[in-house]
């Protein structure tokens, strides 16, 4: 090996020195960033992450783009500072401190969606609550806290743009699988990546739903606590992951 070589092979052997991503894990986030931008969840702002398979105080986020147009070389390695680990890394997502802080106060958590999904947003405002319709959504039967950023920082663009409000939303979010952001959108968190990109499409789907039963007119009738129990497992929403990626496939 030449000395240059030897230098850095020492050099990335210590702490803090960017490494090679982990070319499987990259993949499947570039693949979450097109599912869920052709399912309609992420518009051209809203972004996916999912913690590091080989430091869990590192998580990993596309960089500031929209994710239907994110490939692999846009995937960018953060700590819980919401610091990027590369030094020429490119500019990031403004509210990257909503992951940084769920991570860093979620151990549990491995995959996190900030999404501004359309059908979401009246269930912000209205104080009425969110909750499953049927049985796709029944995660949602865990109660789904809206958080007001008022409440943190008073008056504000809106945006989770420094940890302290990342810190916030992540205490509003508590244990629960989502929560909602008045007038602004949701986050989702899951132990899998394939999990919160089903978890963040059923949302929106039952939330659609949801608002199609309140205007018949007629009292709805939810899920039971213990329906929505009994149905959360499913399959991980493994088949819902599959039949994503053959439509995002399909396009190629
Ligand atoms: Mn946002």
């Amino acid at each position: 090996m030449k000395p240059q070589m030897l230098v850095l092979a020492a050099l990335s052997a210590l702490p803090g020195w960017p490494q090679a991503l982990n070319p499987a894990q990259v993949t499947e986030l570039v693949l979450a960033n097109h599912i869920l931008a052709h399912e309609g969840v992420l518009d051209a702002y809203g972004h996916v992450s999912v913690r590091d398979a080989r430091n869990p105080t590192h998580f990993l986020l596309a960089s500031h783009l929209a994710a239907g147009v994110v490939t692999a070389a846009d995937i960018l390695e953060y700590d819980l500072d919401s610091k990027p680990i590369r030094a020429d890394a490119p500019t990031g997502y403004t509210e990257r401190f909503i992951h940084s802080e769920i991570y860093r106060a979620r151990p549990d958590v491995m995959a996190v969606v900030h999404c501004h999904a359309p059908d979401l947003i009246p269930f912000s405002v209205t104080g009425i609550a969110l909750r499953p319709v049927y049985h796709m959504a029944a995660f949602l039967g865990e109660g789904v806290p809206v958080f007001e950023i008022r409440d943190a920082g008073g008056v504000t663009d809106m945006l989770i743009r420094n940890p302290d409000l990342g810190h916030a939303l992540a205490q509003t979010l508590g244990n629960k699988p989502a929560a909602l952001m008045r007038g602004h959108g949701a986050v989702v968190v899951a132990d899998s990546l394939h999990v919160v990109v089903g978890r963040a499409y059923y949302m929106n789907m039952n939330a659609h739903l949801q608002q199609q039963a309140l205007l018949m007119g007629r009292p709805v009738s939810y899920l039971e606590t213990e329906e929505a129990r009994k149905a959360a497992p499913q399959d991980g929403f493994e088949r819902f992951w599959n039949y994503g990626k053959s439509q995002v496939d399909m396009r190629k």
